[in-house]
């Protein structure tokens, strides 16, 4: 029975979803083809024509093991359709790529990932479509820089590395109003926030961080209305059509089932980065995390998220050098905190230095007002089952390097 008081949550709608195997099987079977045949020759040309829909016919399109991967995961977010890629870039490149045409223009945050900030800034212009980088935290600036051209504002739930939040909801009403796609990158926290649910068009992960949380392989999505992903797919101008960045059968298949207990996980994280980061500031160690409420973004993240699942599993440590950071990353590592690795999401702790590389926009004396610093750590937390036991060795570690 459905409580009918039971609030929305992200979590449900995984549990929810019944997909057997070709036999019975409780999971989905594995599509082992590229290409599937057909009874008539005039179905198969339907299919072609787009007048035919529900029918597999080659693998770059979609094949049955992604789009129960897209089912999933357009669920999770409310949406009502998803289209898997190989990667995370893939999925952000494709995505612009079909909104933006010759001379267009893109607002977006200044702080996001790096791969993204190198899309836009290096590869775009190309076609001369022009990006305006702004703090996403200052409405009036993304409003002071609509024009004519925009088509899109895109920014990230929470950015790398000061871990500054959106504030989703506003920067929908804009959007709206200037009649502008609003692209959310949702991977730093898949559950915690529902971006569609706040008024995104666009929902964009990386599957290879929390979703599929075991850092074996590389993966992305793109949810969105049935319109959008159709246009993606069209056979005939569609950019996860023509650019071709399919998913395998087998990877999406076991990042499906990894995905059955996303929940507990993000909780886990949350619960895991809470306690550090309190503690570790309770000690006097600066530490950034959106949890506290000496972030400055502490409210907008506590009005807007899904409180079930937390904030977060990833903090930052303000080590003040770059040698500090360093150090501290190189005993971390050998006291088998966790991996010195980009990346996040894992079941162990990772580790890294995000440096000043996807920051270059910004002035040297923004940069400081703002916090950002050389000696930056970004930890993704583990599944610690024992989170004092990490907090005892994580202080072992500082004060061998004289921050604690
Ligand atoms: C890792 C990451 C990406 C890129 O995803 P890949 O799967 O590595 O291509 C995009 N956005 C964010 C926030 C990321 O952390």
């Amino acid at each position: 029975m459905i409580n009918k008081k039971n609030k929305w949550s992200p979590a449900d709608k995984i549990q929810d979803l019944q997909f057997f195997g070709e036999y019975g099987g409780v999971n989905p079977s594995i599509a082992d083809s590229s290409t599937f045949t057909y009874l008539s020759g005039k179905t198969m040309g339907d299919v072609f024509e787009g007048t035919r829909e529900g029918c597999y016919l080659y693998s770059r399109h979609t094949n049955p093991s992604t789009s129960y991967l897209s089912k999933a995961i357009a669920e999770m977010e409310g949406m009502k359709g998803a289209i898997i890629s190989s990667s995370g870039m893939a999925s952000i490149t494709n995505t612009i790529l079909q909104i933006c045409n010759y001379n267009d223009e893109i607002i977006s945050s200044r702080t996001i990932y790096g791969g993204t900030y190198a899309f836009f800034k290096n590869y775009l212009p190309k076609f001369k479509i022009n990006t305006k980088f702004v703090d996403i935290t200052n409405i009036k600036q993304i409003e002071n820089n609509i024009s004519k051209k925009t088509k899109a504002i895109y920014c990230e739930t929470i950015s790398n590395p000061l871990l500054e939040v959106s504030d989703i909801s506003r920067i929908a009403k804009i959007a709206k109003k200037n009649n502008l796609k609003l692209i959310v990158d949702n991977t730093f926290t898949p559950l915690i926030f529902s971006p569609a649910k706040l008024g995104a068009d666009i929902v964009i992960h990386s599957l290879t961080k929390f979703i599929n949380g075991s850092s074996d392989t590389v993966g992305g999505v793109v949810c969105s209305d049935e319109n959008f992903i159709e246009d993606m797919i069209d056979v005939n101008c569609g950019s996860a059509m023509l650019l071709g960045p399919v998913m395998d059968s087998y990877k999406a298949a076991s990042i499906l089932k990894n995905m059955r207990t996303l929940h507990i996980r993000m909780k886990k994280h949350s619960e895991n980065a809470y306690y550090l980061s309190k503690r570790l500031t309770s000690e006097g160690v600066k530490v950034i995390y959106p949890g506290l409420e000496s972030h400055p973004n502490h409210k907008i993240m506590s009005q807007s998220h899904n409180k079930e699942f937390g904030y977060g599993g990833i903090f930052v440590i303000d080590t003040k050098t770059e040698l500090n950071a360093n150090k501290l990353m190189e005993k971390m590592q050998k006291t088998n905190l966790g991996y010195l690795a980009v990346s996040l999401g894992f079941y162990k702790t990772l580790f890294s230095a995000p440096g000043l590389s996807t920051s270059s926009e910004i002035p040297e004396n923004e940069r400081s007002k703002m916090g950002l610093s050389n000696g930056l750590v970004r930890i993704s937390i583990g599944l610690d089952n024992n989170i004092e036991r990490t907090y005892y060795s994580i202080c072992k570690c500082l004060k061998e390097i004289g921050i604690l």
